[in-house]
């Protein structure tokens, strides 16, 4: 039989006599891939109480998020907007508001879907998650993470929190093309972050989703951002395309949307720029 339990605490989670619990955070993957299919004797930890996974807060010059937090929550938090954008622009279009008010995440990294929204948008902002697990922690980059695809975590371990090095100079953006406005798992989703000075851009780092088991860098994108042409970035990110689903059906339809995305994160970077320069 089946056992759920809900810890309040890593420790408690950790002392079970199992060695990989079943992790729940606010079931909205969870629920789809498992409830048909729990073999006996699991053991499903709601991890949902856990107080080490909560709060959104600024510790030593870096913007900490805790993997419990829901879309929710990091769409509405100053912080996240202010520190994060792309973050809190991802939190904001994925699912619905009821699927926004339980997803986490945590669980959106830790699912390891090509699709999901919130790893560019960490990847772009250079975040790290810290992994914690019987044995230990440990802090890896998210990008690193997201390049596993699938299986970004070892049995036993839970993600704990996300931080991101505040950085009052970088502006960022997410942004994405679904089937349809609302509601809509991203056909092409993509996250830009760079610093913006009387218009020019530089250190900039774009990512983009769904163009293979992850959220993937390029570079010829990012160097298209720092020239200047949006023009460029749209090429660069088609010619990306090309090289990571070369002979894919889908590639020509990718190609299209990430061209204009291209345009509209382009405008989206500049106008955050000069608000954040008019703001001082
Ligand atoms: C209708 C619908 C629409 C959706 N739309 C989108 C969308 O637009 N964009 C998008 O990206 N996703 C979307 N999703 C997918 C899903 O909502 C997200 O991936 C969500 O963020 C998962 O978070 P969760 O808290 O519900 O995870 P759960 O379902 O609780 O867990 C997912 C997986 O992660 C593991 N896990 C959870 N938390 C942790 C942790 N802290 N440490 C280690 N492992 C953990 C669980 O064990 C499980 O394997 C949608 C889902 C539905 C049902």
């Amino acid at each position: 039989m089946s056992i759920l339990v809900r810890p309040s605490s890593l420790t408690e989670l950790f002392s079970y006599e199992y060695d990989a619990p079943e992790l729940i955070a606010g079931g909205t993957d969870w629920m789809i891939a498992r409830r048909s299919n729990l073999t006996q004797d699991t053991l499903c930890a709601d991890i949902s109480c856990v107080n080490e996974l909560k709060g959104i807060e600024i510790i030593n010059g870096e913007l900490r998020i805790g993997a419990s937090e829901t879309m929710t929550a990091l769409h509405k938090s100053p912080l996240v907007r202010r520190y994060a954008s792309a973050l809190s622009d991802a939190a904001y279009v994925m699912g619905s508001e009821q699927i926004r008010a339980r997803a986490t995440v945590g669980g959106n990294v830790a699912n390891g879907s090509p699709a999901a929204d919130t790893p560019a948008a960490l990847c772009a902002l250079n975040a790290y998650a810290v992994i914690v697990s019987k044995n230990g922690a440990r802090r890896a980059p998210v990008s690193e993470l997201a390049s596993s695809g699938k299986a970004p975590l070892a049995p036993g371990e839970v993600i704990k929190e996300f931080l991101i090095e505040i950085d009052q100079k970088s502006i960022s953006a997410f942004m994405k093309i679904g089937s349809r406005r609302q509601v809509s798992i991203s056909r092409v989703n993509m996250a830009a972050c760079a610093v913006c000075s009387r218009g020019k851009f530089t250190q900039a780092k774009v990512f983009v989703g769904t163009l293979g088991a992850a959220a993937r860098f390029s570079e010829e994108a990012s160097e298209a951002l720092c020239r200047g042409a949006h023009t460029e970035l749209a090429d660069a990110l088609a010619s990306f395309a090309a090289r990571q689903i070369p002979g894919r059906p889908t590639l020509a339809y990718k190609q299209s949307a990430l061209r204009a995305l291209a345009m509209d994160i382009y405008a989206e970077l500049l106008k955050r720029a000069e608000e954040a320069e008019n703001n001082g």
